[in-house]
């Protein structure tokens, strides 16, 4: 098969990768539909973090199961199915309290790379969800959004408490922080605040549910969030970047007794300790259980009630997934679809 293999950083090549094969009883075979690039998959593109090439890419899938392993029950060949990426048995007992991406029985499927034409999905009964049918194409890009950056704003807005009477800031402008935006929404929150100086990004956000828009960033963002909450700080903040001067934003940000959920990918953050004891904010981040929402984030899409494939404003054919990276890292795309 052909899948994407970054070798050194700025250097993503489409070549031959070996045919995926049950080698687990508990595995399952997908044919891909649709992958994607994530703003992660940036950081050793970047070289910002450290990088063994040559690695196989890609942890964002939705595809059709073409074959299960002998002691796979629920997921059937034909379906069409969404996944995460953390591969989980949802079984555990980590897993049953929530946290199926800290499955003690997890496999990052980073590891494996979904930028494929075919993927091998590990542990295929509790990581897969079906789809009610075979969906709509027009609902592929959605369904892929929920195996990655909905999932993960989702849990940073869940995180922070998003809900009703409360005043949401988002930290981020890419595919997880829009999509917190629209999990805040959905959580019935009262104002949104989505941080951004794009205007593209500032109009879909809009169009997913933020009422305000805040430019500034840094201190200055911190002291608009600040003017726009009676002084105060906003209840729940979501950070999806995973810098120092976001998360510093958003911790200051965030009134004392408020929420923050962090789900950008820490890279060199430190908080001082003595700030974050006297800022009174309750912190809860990390990889997102994006398992745990599956079902419902699937059913939101196949009723058309949320549209979060509207972050996909870039198709490729597989083929030309570097142009893809490009495009990303230049933040000429929010983020891009690729299909096998
Ligand atoms: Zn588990």
């Amino acid at each position: 098969m052909r899948g994407v293999v970054l070798h050194t950083p700025g250097d993503v090549r489409v070549e031959k990768r070996p045919d995926p094969m049950i080698i687990e009883p508990t595995d399952a075979i997908i044919r891909v539909t649709a992958a994607c690039v994530c703003g992660s998959d940036l950081w050793p593109y970047r070289g910002v973090e450290k990088l063994e090439g040559p690695v196989p890419m890609g942890h964002e899938y939705v595809g059709v199961v073409e074959e299960v392993g002998s002691e796979v029950t629920t997921i059937k060949p034909g379906q069409f199915v969404v996944g995460s990426f953390w591969a989980s048995d949802n079984t555990c007992e980590i897993c049953r309290s929530g946290y199926q991406s800290a499955c003690v029985h997890r496999v990052l499927m980073g590891t494996i790379g979904t930028q494929a034409e075919w993927a091998r999905i590990p542990l295929a009964d509790g990581t897969l969800v079906a789809t009610p049918g075979m969906p709509d194409a027009d609902l592929i890009p959605s369904l892929l959004a929920a195996s990655d950056v909905l999932g993960t704003g989702w849990f940073g807005a869940v995180a922070a408490q998003a809900g009703p009477g409360k005043t949401v800031a988002v930290v981020g402008d890419g595919a997880v922080g829009l999509c917190a935006v629209l999990a805040a929404k959905q959580l019935g929150a009262e104002r949104i605040i989505a941080m951004s100086r794009h205007a593209p990004r500032q109009e879909l956000a809009r169009q997913f549910g933020a009422t305000d828009i805040v430019t500034e960033r840094g201190d200055e963002g911190v002291a608009r969030i600040k003017e726009l909450t009676g002084g105060l700080g906003a209840h729940s903040v979501v950070e999806a970047v995973g810098t120092q001067e976001s998360m510093t934003q958003a911790v200051r940000s965030t009134r004392p007794g408020g929420h923050m959920g962090f789900v950008g990918v820490s890279h060199d953050v430190s908080l001082p300790g003595d700030e974050l004891f006297f800022s009174l904010v309750h912190l809860h981040g990390g990889p997102a259980p994006v398992r745990e929402y599956l079902p419902e984030l699937i059913e939101l899409i196949a009723n058309r009630e949320i549209d979060p494939g509207k972050v996909f404003d870039l198709t490729l054919p597989l083929a030309q997934a570097a142009e893809g990276y490009r495009a990303m890292d230049e933040r000429r795309a929010i983020k891009v679809l690729l299909t096998p």
